[in-house]
């Protein structure tokens, strides 16, 4: 039997980072580069560089105040330096003496005293300089940068690199296929020090192009190619019946539907009539009405003799939508023999198995629920449209389960995903090619936009002021704190502190609390107060974050804004404006010890003070954040892009998108080459 080695500390920590393949070290690119290449003159060089000198130590003394350091005074002939050490040992002192010349690295700070480093890396001097630049990698705790460099360079070595982009492939933009993959890897790893480094840190470099292209075509592969195995699944066809249960619900709604709704519920009648499953990302604003469209997709399926079922994320959220359905499809449902279920964790061994049943019998036409309704004791008879709400708040292996829900082999439901957060087109374009996509991008007429005010803490009073205004109107508050995980307590005594400031500023107004460790039972008491109307304020963690409609409230408070993400923050905002009443958004936000707001949180808070519109917050919030927090928990695994950046390397993504269907007909092998190459196993991930 082979011996079977532990693996070192640096081993593991190789394969933290996710560096197990010769090709995976390989393509491990530096984040900086140093530049050792080059002995500056003291004199030459500038305030905040990292420099490297050559230059004799004169002076060496441990000094105690303000504290312990050993102060070592060197002078390269142009100018002196002092080098300062917080942890030394006797060793160190006695290779520094005077007189010894020394090779010094470090960053240079200018100041009354003169040129000064901290910490600075030293050797003897003398030896040759390397030719080219030193890359310096991301790492982690247990993986030295020395290691990591051997590791990464022989990886380069060792991996396969042959070309896998066909020659038939139109060139990639940019003088991208000017150099091999071969030849921009041993650049990028090992750049001769007359190249620019503003090319290779902005990545415009030919070189990093080139691995760009690579890399966008890689999950361009992996994306067409999932939605080629997707293609050929099976699905029931579901045609709108001529004076059917749809016809009939649009005729009972008390409002027209807005042209964008209808338009993205003639797409989705259009894809649930194929054969093949539909894969729907409806997404859309909050209050933009995705609800109706869900429900008359639901009335489709329903019509053509199957079963729809709708998850949510939360409780609340799943009862809302049961509520607002049943009030919408239970009459014209129950002439027709069928009804509508509800399965959540919180309901009652007896109801359960109530529900169960109907859901096994066919009858319940429809089941809403949460996490509740993917359960393995849940039989559909025969489900045939799966909707999921909010569906970057679910992961890959529950949507997968939903899907698994259908019981016909070879057959799958088709799939409606909801989400309010929009997916910006290059986002959409590159991480959901598998998926169509559907936009609401016009809200029902009748509202008034939302005004939003960035209102500093300490003029609380005024809010407060403002609060009653409200409510002699009759009009409803939210007042939302924010919910930190590492601190649930602390966030806890927040929104109750704030409770009872509240209840206590305002005599004779209910003001109600609702956090999330509250039971369900009471969650649901509190909810139905501001719902009725009894309620004048509701103070919350960010339970409402989602779904909640009262079109009554007129004012959302937000405390420590700046502490919330900006999707977030407008997601909580869309809970006002929903009357024809004016409404408002106040951002209270706090400077903190520092006095000051962070730079990004300004930029969060400026966004939302100038703009109502969801795709151009994602937008800026895109920016602000990069791609990783669109893909919600599609991101577990999947592979973000590394090098490429979306919203810049257009022009590569277009590339990218072109060329893989013709390499997926013409060069399958090159195709799986490529997409091993880049992906290893995770590609499987992109499939759900
Ligand atoms: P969301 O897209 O955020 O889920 P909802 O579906 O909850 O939005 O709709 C928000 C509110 O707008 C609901 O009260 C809904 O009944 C109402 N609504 C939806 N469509 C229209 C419409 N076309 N005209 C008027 N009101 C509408
Ligand atoms: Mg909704």
């Amino acid at each position: 039997m082979p011996e079977t080695k532990a693996l070192s500390e640096p081993q593991k920590a190789l394969l933290k980072l996710g560096l197990a393949r010769d090709i995976d070290l390989a393509l491990h690119l530096p984040l900086r580069y140093e530049d050792e290449t080059r002995i500056v003159k003291l004199r030459d060089a500038r305030e905040g560089e990292t420099a490297q000198i050559e230059a004799t130590v004169t002076d060496i003394q441990v000094q105690y105040r303000p504290r312990r350091q050993l102060v070592v005074t060197v002078d390269d002939g142009s100018d002196t330096c002092v080098l300062r050490f917080f942890s030394f040992y006797p060793s160190q002192q006695k290779a520094l003496a005077a007189g010894t010349r020394l090779r010094i690295r470090g960053e240079l700070k200018g100041g009354f005293l003169g040129w000064q480093m901290v910490h600075p890396s030293w050797r003897p001097a003398g030896g040759d300089l390397p030719e080219a630049l030193t890359p310096v990698y991301s790492t982690v705790a247990g993986l030295p940068q020395a290691y990591l460099r051997k590791a990464v360079l022989s990886g380069l070595v060792r991996a396969d690199l042959s070309e896998t982009v066909p020659t038939d492939a139109p060139p990639a933009p940019a003088q991208a296929t000017r150099w091999t993959l071969r030849d921009s890897l041993q650049f990028l790893h090992h750049p001769t020090s007359d190249v620019s480094l503003a090319a290779l840190e902005d990545h415009s470099h030919p070189a990093w192009q080139r691995l760009k292209a690579e890399e966008l075509l890689a999950q361009q592969l992996s994306q067409q190619q999932s939605r080629r195995e997707h293609d050929a699944l099976r699905a029931p066809p579901l045609a709108a019946l001529r004076g059917g249960l749809h016809e009939q619900l649009l005729a009972a709604l008390p409002f027209q539907l807005t042209g964008a709704q209808r338009r993205v519920g003639e797409e989705i009648a259009t894809s649930l009539a194929r054969d093949r499953p539909m894969h729907r990302l409806l997404q859309g604003d909050v209050g933009s009405g995705k609800t109706i469209v869900a429900a008359l997709a639901a009335a489709i399926a329903i019509d053509a003799g199957w079963q729809c079922a709708l998850m949510a994320p939360t409780e609340i959220l799943a009862e809302q939508h049961f509520r607002k359905l049943i009030g919408w499809l239970e009459p014209l449902l129950a002439p027709r023999g069928l009804r509508v279920a509800w399965l959540t964790g919180s309901q009652r061994k007896k109801e359960r198995t109530e529900m169960l049943a109907l859901v096994a019998s066919g009858e319940a036409a429809l089941v809403i629920g949460t996490h509740a309704v993917i359960q393995d004791q849940v039989q559909f008879k025969s489900l045939a449209l799966a909707i999921i709400d909010e569906q970057h708040r679910f992961g890959v292996q529950q949507r997968l389960a939903l899907r698994g829900k259908m019981q016909e082999p070879g057959r799958e439901p088709h799939l409606l995903m909801m989400s309010a957060t929009p997916i910006p087109r290059t986002l959409a374009m590159s991480y959901y090619a598998d998926l169509d996509v559907s936009t609401i991008d016009e809200l029902p007429p009748g509202r008034t936009p939302v005004v939003t005010k960035l209102i500093s803490d300490s003029r609380r009073d005024e809010v407060i002021e403002r609060i009653r205004g409200q409510l002699a109107e009759g009009r409803q508050v939210y007042w939302v704190c924010p919910l930190i995980e590492e601190s649930e307590n602390v966030d806890l005594t927040n929104a109750t502190a704030t409770h009872e400031a509240l209840s206590g500023a305002l005599p004779g107004v209910m003001v109600g609390l609702l956090h999330s460790r509250m039971p369900v039972p009471e969650k649901k008491a509190v909810m139905s107060l501001f719902t009725g109307g009894q309620m004048g304020v509701l103070v919350s963690t960010t339970v409402i974050e989602v779904g909640v409609d009262v079109p009554n409230a007129s004012l959302m408070v937000i405390e420590h804004a700046e502490r919330f993400g900006l999707s977030q923050l407008h997601q909580l905002r869309g809970r006002v404006g929903r009357g024809a009443a004016a409404s408002a958004c106040v951002l209270l936000y706090s400077a903190g010890d520092s006095g000051r707001v962070g730079e990004t949180a300004r930029a969060r808070l400026k966004a939302m003070a100038e703009t109502n519109d969801g795709f151009e917050i994602a937008r800026r919030d895109l920016e602000i954040r990069g791609p990783g927090e669109f893909l919600g928990a599609r991101q577990s695994g999947a592979p973000l892009l590394r090098f490429a950046d979306l919203l810049t390397d257009t022009a590569l993504l277009e590339w990218a998108r072109g060329v893989a269907p013709a390499m997926l007909d013409r060069h399958p092998a090159l195709a799986a080459q490529h997409i091993s190459r880049w992906l290893g196993g995770k590609s499987e991930f992109l499939k759900a």
